[in-house]
């Protein structure tokens, strides 16, 4: 079977749900992307950017110190150490030298947190494009750094107001530019989700992790390792990660999921939590209520905050290829402040979801050799860990407040 097959699907998921007018758009961007895709000037350009501008490869750091704790070993791939600090650069990197290669003129994106945002205004600095985010109000007031840190950059982030004022309202009103402005722009997607072909866009830009982390590997044990981990918000890191390996059988993958304030309560665990639906042009699973209407996700890392997933995950999901899990902002915490402690390496709160399962997995795993997926570096996320520590001090308990921005963005 080919996956994704003609039509965009991955299995039963996939696909485009798409409005008529955008139909020629996405027809554009996967002629052009077969073109490019095999065509060594393209792939010496992209491979040139990766090496000399974001800092790969990575090396894949074999954890000594959280080795011996566990009892097994633990080798970290060290995405945190690529420029703007996230494997987001990849994606935006590929990207913008496929929107160069189609001579578009300009750039938009979405972003919730300001994570992809940041990598989009800085390849579109780097390429010289007018940029400009679409970004909830909500969010805008959340993540003030971020916001900042794209205007420096000379992106222009434009408010959204409509709906919930976050991610998925920003999504639609990129759309919406998209379809109107369509002959000189270029939409940058920032995970491996929306309409085909975005993910499997960004899964292959993002499969350098697993491609790199496959040659390390061999030459630092002789073996392929036997399991990969990496936490799962769109699932670009962990696609990125686990796709080279797909035909090694030996090896399992693991996906981390937001568990949020716990499975009963709001999380962002679509996989584990969701049904299959439709959301962002993609069938796939979805967090959505009795009636289908589409749930707000909770979870502390702001990137893996999204009510849906990638549709290559719900596959692997559907033949057991993967194995999803999901970890509280709790132990998140928690997985953020062993690898501090540990190994002097600070990691993003969504990649901590990651490092706390390994706890889990050295309870059957001992003596095993697992690759976990850093997605990224943690310092953007030391206030709201700051903020989370002080509450839980003052007996509160962070989900309290949490809890009530949650319902108060639902009305
Ligand atoms: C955005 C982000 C994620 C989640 O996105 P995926 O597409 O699932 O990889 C994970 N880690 C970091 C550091 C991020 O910025």
């Amino acid at each position: 079977m080919k996956v994704p097959n003609k039509r965009g699907y991955f299995g039963q998921f996939g696909g485009k749900f798409i409005p008529e007018t955008l139909t020629c758009c996405l027809q554009e961007l996967e002629d052009t992307y077969k073109k490019v895709k095999n065509d060594k000037k393209f792939n010496e350009e992209v491979a040139y950017y990766l090496k000399e501008y974001a800092g790969r490869p990575t090396s894949l750091y074999f954890a000594d110190n959280l080795s011996k704790l566990l009892g097994m070993k633990v080798y970290l791939k060290r995405e945190d150490l690529l420029h703007t600090g996230a494997h987001k650069i990849n994606n935006a990197i590929g990207q913008i030298l496929l929107a160069k290669f189609m001579g578009k003129k300009r750039i938009i994106a979405e972003t919730g947190a300001g994570q992809h945002g940041v990598a989009v205004a800085t390849v579109a600095s780097l390429f010289g494009y007018p940029c400009e985010v679409y970004m909830g109000e909500e969010d805008i007031r959340r993540q003030r750094m971020n916001v900042f840190r794209m205007k420096i950059l000379g992106a222009r982030v434009i408010p959204v107001k409509s709906g919930s004022r976050t991610l998925k309202d920003a999504c639609s009103q990129a759309i919406r530019d998209w379809v109107t402005n369509v002959g000189d722009t270029y939409y940058l997607i920032g995970s491996t989700v929306g309409p085909y072909p975005y993910p499997l866009i960004v899964r292959d830009f993002q499969a350098v992790i697993g491609q790199e982390s496959r040659r390390q590997i061999l030459k630092k044990e002789g073996r392929l390792p036997d399991y990969l981990v990496a936490c799962v918000g769109g699932g670009s890191n962990s696609l990125g990660l686990f796709y080279p390996f797909f035909n090694d059988k030996g090896v399992k993958f693991i996906g981390v999921e937001a568990g949020g304030f716990g499975l009963s309560g709001f999380n962002a665990a679509s996989l584990i939590k969701g049904r299959v639906g439709v959301l962002h042009g993609a069938k796939s699973y979805v967090l959505q209520d009795k009636f289908g209407q589409i749930k707000n996700a909770h979870s502390i890392a702001a990137g893996l905050d999204y009510p849906a997933v990638g549709p290559e995950h719900a596959f692997y999901k559907s033949m057991n290829r993967a194995r999803y899990t999901a970890v509280t902002d709790k132990c998140a915490i928690k997985g953020f402040n062993l690898l501090s402690q540990v190994e002097g390496i600070i990691p993003a709160l969504e990649s901590s979801h990651a490092v706390y399962y390994l706890k889990k997995l050295a309870k059957k795993a001992a003596g095993k050799i697992v690759l976990v997926c850093l997605s990224g570096r943690g310092d953007k996320d030391l206030e709201i860990v700051q903020e989370y520590i002080n509450k839980r001090a003052k007996g509160q308990g962070a989900r309290g407040k949490g809890n009530r921005e949650k319902k108060g963005e639902r009305r």
